[in-house]
C-alpha cells in the first residue's frame, strides 16, 4: 500500500505557472474528496471511507502548506511540516476512536451511499493522474505528486473492495478491517513525517 507515498513537500516557489496551477487543482481536487469522503463516511456509516481519506486530508495540507510557505525559512518550514504532522496524527487518532466506537455496535454500512463516495474518490483521484501525467517527468515536484497520485490508486480500490464485500457479505467485518489496515498504513507514515521534520528543526539553519 502506499508506503513511501505523499510524505514529500513540494518546493512552490520553484514551480513554473503551469505546473502551479497543476497543484492547485490537484489540491483542490484532494479537498473536495475529503468532504466528500466525509460526508459518505456520516450517510453510510462505513469507517474504511473515513481512514481511505486521511491521505486526501494530509495531501491537500501537504499541497496547501507548500503554497503557503514559498520564500519561508528552513527552520519555518521544518515547523510548519512539524504541525501538519500532529494535524494528520490528530485526525488518525479521532478515525482509530471512530473505528473503537463502530466495534461496539457493529451495523453494517449502507453500501449504497459508501459506493458512491467510494467511485468519486477513485475518479477524483484518476483526474488527479490525468493532470499529472503530461508534467510528471518535468522535475522532482512533479514527480513526487505524479508518484503519490498514483500509489492513492491503491488506497481507493481497497475501499471499492471494502464496499463491494460489505455488499457481498452482507457484514461490517470488511469495511473495518480495510479501515484498520489503511489506518496502520497512514499512521505509520504520518509517523515518518514527524520525525523528519523533528530532524530538520533540530538541523535547520535559524
Ligand atoms: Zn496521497
Amino acid at each position: 500500500m502506499s508506503d513511501d507515498c505523499c510524505e514529500a513537500g513540494i518546493d512552490a516557489g520553484a514551480l513554473e505557472q503551469r505546473h502551479r496551477r497543476v497543484l492547485v487543482a490537484v489540491l483542490a481536487i484532494n479537498v473536495t474528496t475529503f468532504v466528500v469522503m466525509v460526508a459518505g463516511a456520516v450517510m453510510s456509516g462505513s469507517s474504511s471511507l473515513l481512514s481511505g481519506t486521511l491521505d486526501n486530508l494530509g495531501d491537500a495540507m501537504t499541497y496547501g502548506l507548500s503554497l503557503a510557505v514559498v520564500g519561508a525559512s528552513p527552520v519555518t518550514k521544518a515547523r510548519v511540516a512539524f504541525f501538519k504532522g500532529l494535524l494528520i496524527l490528530g485526525a488518525a487518532l479521532a478515525v482509530a476512536v471512530q473505528i473503537a466506537w463502530r466495534l461496539t455496535s457493529l451495523e453494517t454500512p449502507v453500501f449504497e451511499s459508501m459506493g458512491v463516495a467510494a467511485s468519486l474518490n477513485l475518479a477524483a483521484n484518476l483526474v488527479c493522474l490525468r493532470l499529472l501525467y503530461p508534467v510528471r517527468k518535468d522535475d522532482l515536484n512533479m514527480e513526487s505528486m505524479w508518484e503519490c497520485s498514483r500509489n492513492d490508486i491503491v488506497d481507493g480500490l481497497a475501499v471499492i473492495v471494502a464496499t463491494v464485500a460489505v455488499w457481498l457479505f452482507d457484514s461490517a467485518w470488511p469495511d473495518v478491517l480495510i479501515a484498520m489496515v489503511l489506518l496502520v498504513v497512514f499512521l505509520k507514515s504520518a509517523t515518518r513525517v514527524l520525525r523528519r521534520a523533528t530532524q530538520e528543526m533540530r538541523g535547520a539553519p535559524t
